[in-house]
């Protein structure tokens, strides 16, 4: 059994804990049991951090494009080597199975290196003037950035949010999940052991709302960066906006489906099946609303409870299992909640719909079908292993259906007909949209969504960029 590590907060390079700071238990989703006690950081903690992150801003700003990427690509390299170590500590702390934190170790491995290349190509462009007289415009850092990361992918979120800071030039304070502080901290590692000056990247937790509340009102802090759900993202913009700050919001999302009969059947549910079990569901851009159409509805209901019934759920560390439990007691809660209220309004399930034994977070892969739209399931972000499958006429029905909720993250098409893959393209309001496939991601793609799922992007040149602003000089 791997160890699972000592937790501190880490300012100005130095790994801070005890003092009589408040402690929040880590808990091992598997067992519901403690593993580790997390120091929280008090307000004196948060204006020290604050001060070193001007300091690190200083420093950073004139760093060269070859020392940003020296860092990015050095700490890619030291994610690799420690790769099995990373993805041991992710799993004990938020379930899910260890071949997929392996993968976001990988994940970030790809961006940073990515991000490496674009340290040098963050050009900016010179006007047309007469000789003697020169414009440019160019990109610059905006400043430190305080990054929130949730729980979900417990090294991918902290990777996005202090990789695109430091390619870009800026500081930045990282809040990452109380849930999974010891893959944050893993990663920040990385880029410290990598070189990175101690001043640039550091690491708090805490109260959520006390430690927001005092790094988005400093006049230190110039940029916010959050990724969870949309009510404490419309929470948290509010008091960015208070303090005029350069915002990335990435919220939640209710990833629609479009399922037309001219595909075949098994070859979706091939793809949508273990897209609804990676994490447990606890991916913002899931697949969870299946718009079928009605000739095809049946067959493929049917082939969703049959394959979702077999998916192997057990503890992420061992060998074989498909899908851990739930990362938090909050989350089959929230299951039975949601599933409770749609059964009751009509709705029919299919398969799983309660919960695995009485140890840790465990919750049945589930299917519901034929849901009433009033259903809470059919309009709130359900994030947990349920499919949503309902019949649909035809295309226009089926787009008015995937565009019907605020919210616009991932969504999901299949069809043959490539006039009707064109329209989609067009017609759906997502940040990002898959045909005939499930990925919708990659290290050089920008990753956000539109209306309640927020502004802004990351990973791609974009990423970068969302950490930079612009000033025109203007020589005479
Ligand atoms: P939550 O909404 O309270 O928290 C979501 C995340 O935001 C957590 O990481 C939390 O630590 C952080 N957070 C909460 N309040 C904050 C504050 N005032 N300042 C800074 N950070 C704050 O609840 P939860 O139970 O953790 O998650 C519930 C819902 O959040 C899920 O059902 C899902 O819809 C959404 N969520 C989305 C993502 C995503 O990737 N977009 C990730 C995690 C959770």
């Amino acid at each position: 059994m791997a160890q699972y590590p000592s937790l501190h907060v880490i300012i100005d390079g130095e790994r801070v804990s005890g003092g009589g700071r408040r402690t929040f238990d880590v808990v091992n989703p598997v067992t519901g049991e403690a593993i580790g006690a997390l120091p929280l950081a008090e307000a004196a903690d948060l204006d020290r951090a604050l001060e070193v992150a001007a300091k690190g801003f200083r420093i950073w700003r004139k760093s060269t494009p070859q020392e940003r990427a020296a860092v990015l690509s050095g700490a890619a390299r030291l994610m690799v080597e420690r790769q099995e170590e990373l993805a041991r500590v992710a799993t004990m702390e938020q379930g899910k199975p260890l071949a997929e934190a392996r993968l976001e170790v990988m994940m970030n491995v790809g961006l940073f290196n990515f991000y490496a290349g674009e340290c040098s190509r963050l050009y900016g462009r010179e006007l047309v003037r007469p000789t003697g007289q020169r414009s440019t415009i160019r990109w610059e850092p905006v400043g430190p950035v305080a990054a929130f990361a949730p729980w979900n992918f417990p090294l991918g979120n902290p990777g996005r949010k202090l990789g695109a800071p430091i390619a870009a030039g800026c500081s930045v304070i990282l809040k990452a999940a109380e849930e999974t502080p010891g893959s944050a901290l893993g990663i920040l590692q990385c880029l410290l052991d990598a070189g990175l000056p101690k001043e640039v990247a550091q690491a708090v937790f805490g109260v959520p709302d006390e430690v927001s509340r005092h790094l988005l009102a400093s006049p230190v802090i110039r940029k916010l960066s959050f990724t969870g759900s949309t009510v404490v993202g419309k929470h948290l913009a509010k008091l960015a906006a208070d303090n005029m700050l350069l915002t990335t919001m990435e919220l939640g999302g209710h990833g629609p489906v479009l399922v037309f009969d001219d595909i075949d059947v098994d070859r979706v549910l091939d793809t949508a099946v273990p897209g609804k079990t990676r994490n447990c569901g606890q991916v913002c851009v899931s697949p969870t609303r299946f718009i079928v159409q009605e000739n095809v509805f049946e067959k493929f209901r049917d082939g969703f409870i049959e394959r979702m019934s077999k998916v192997v759920v057990g503890d992420g560390l061992e060998d074989g299992t498909q899908m851990g439990p739930m990362a938090n007691p909050r989350r089959p809660e929230a299951m039975e909640r949601l599933i409770g209220n749609a059964v009751q309004k009509g709705a029919k399930l299919g398969t799983g719909g309660e919960r695995i034994g009485n140890r840790g977070f465990f919750y049945k892969p589930t299917v519901l079908s034929e849901i009433p739209l009033e259903a809470d399931i059919m309009n709130e972000e359900p994030f947990g292993p349920v499919a949503l499958i309902n019949p649909f006429k035809g295309e226009d029905e089926m787009i008015a259906e995937a565009n019907r909720l605020p919210y616009g993250l991932a969504a999901y098409a299949w069809t043959d007909n490539v006039q009707r893959q064109r329209r989609l393209a067009a017609e759906i309001e997502a940040g990002m949209v898959g045909i005939n496939s499930h990925m919708i991601g990659g290290a050089d793609a920008p990753f956000g969504g539109v209306k309640w799922s927020g502004h802004g992007s990351e990973d791609g040149p974009e990423g970068v960029r969302a950490c930079m602003v612009l000033k025109s000089v203007h020589e005479g």
